[in-house]
């Protein structure tokens, strides 16, 4: 079969989804040299051209046939929320089988951050978690994770030097291990966008094995884990995963990646009213965190429609971060942005968008 009838019947791939070498790969193929590889990924990921038109120093040739090497294809944003202040902006992007994903960028304190989803949907069920309720509909490719960050980086265009990723958007990234891996090379590419290991946060409900696979990568990247029980019991219920792997495992893992790494972990902790948020409750979690290097952020619950938990008040939220200042290492507690448009913290999937139509 010729190259030529291989392409009619199998689209190109998505750019963003390629790493410099597969692109490469791809050039050479064509006959080209590598450095070609290089200029495109100037082209899309420095000077952010979305059209081959307008790569200027690419031979005619390659600039016609482009289409043939790789899709330049962003997902559309099909809806575009964002709060009165213009601090949180969510964006639900449609995907090119109509799926649907939703990523959310925040400024606080004038830095800016990019929340982005692994998975439309997520297995995991945790209790109080809207993208749980949801269930999984499928992974996202390496190219729709990289695209979420050009997307919001073009609504933003790129008026920011640096800006952090977070892996806190829809679905267990560490249950879609080998695209999350694959996209974090893109993000970091010299030659691309750059970004240092260490602004990249990836947030995991604990699969524990692939723990052990991120921290050999040998990469900087900040590990968030969502610990919000401090007993088996009560995890058991909360973050039904934990079944499979109970506390004890998940924070050797934990720890083995901070040591590995060099990094603190990040122990977030969602509190509900009346079952996470009591005395006994702040000691242990400080016990826990004073075991390995790690600070905790507190998230105060963020509704969900049909869910029936609830956001501690105020002087419950403080009284708790008062208990934990004195005994645990860093304690944060954090702001929640989005609330008022359905994109704080487990508030992204189908339950809100119900409920906004
Ligand atoms: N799947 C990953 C990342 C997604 S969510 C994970 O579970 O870690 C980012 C954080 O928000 C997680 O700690 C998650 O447990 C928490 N979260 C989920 N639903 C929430 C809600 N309704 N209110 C506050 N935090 C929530
Ligand atoms: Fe999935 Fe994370 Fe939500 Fe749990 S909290 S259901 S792992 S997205």
């Amino acid at each position: 079969m010729s190259a030529h009838s291989l392409a009619s019947i199998s689209p190109p791939p998505s750019l963003f989804g390629l790493s410099r070498a597969a692109l490469a790969a791809r050039l050479a193929d064509r006959g080209m040299p590598a450095y070609r590889a290089d200029q495109i990924f100037g082209w899309v990921y420095q000077k952010h051209h979305r059209s081959a038109d307008r790569m200027l120093n690419l031979p005619a040739p390659l600039r016609d046939g482009f289409h043939e090497v790789c899709s330049l294809a962003l997902p559309e944003v099909v809806s575009l929320r964002s709060t009165s202040d213009q601090s949180t902006h969510k964006f639900a992007l449609g995907l090119a089988d109509h799926a649907r994903v939703e990523c959310v960028s925040m400024r606080a304190e004038r830095r800016l951050t990019f929340c982005l989803s692994s998975q439309v949907g997520c297995a995991l069920g945790c209790t109080f978690c809207a993208t749980g309720l949801m269930g999984l509909t499928r992974n996202l490719s390496a190219g729709e994770i990289v695209a979420q960050v050009l997307v919001m980086g073009d609504f933003h265009a790129w008026r920011d030097a640096r800006f952090n990723l977070v892996f806190m958007g829809m679905g267990e990234p560490l249950a879609n291990f080998g695209p999350l891996v694959d996209a974090i090379h893109v993000l970091r590419d010299a030659k691309g966008l750059g970004l240092g290991a260490r602004r990249i946060t990836v947030s995991t409900s604990g699969v524990v094995p692939h723990i052990g696979r991120l921290a050999d990568q040998g990469l900087p990247l900040g590990l968030a884990i969502s610990l919000h029980a401090t007993t088996d019991e009560l995890r058991n219920r909360l973050v039904p995963i934990n079944r499979r792997w109970p506390l004890a495992e998940l924070l050797d893992a934990a720890r083995a990646y901070g040591r590995h790494t060099g990094r603190r972990v990040t122990l977030e902790y969602t509190l509900l009213a009346g079952v996470n948020d009591g005395p006994e409750d702040a000691a242990r979690l400080a016990a826990i965190a004073r075991r390995l290097p790690s600070k905790i952020n507190l998230i105060p619950y963020n509704p969900v429609p049909g869910m029936a938990w609830k956001r501690p008040t105020q002087e419950a939220i403080e009284a708790f971060a008062e208990r934990l200042y004195p005994i645990a290492p860093a304690v944060t507690v954090r702001k929640t942005l989005g609330g008022e448009i359905w994109a704080a913290c487990g508030q992204l999937g189908a339950a809100s968008d119900a409920s906004e139509a």
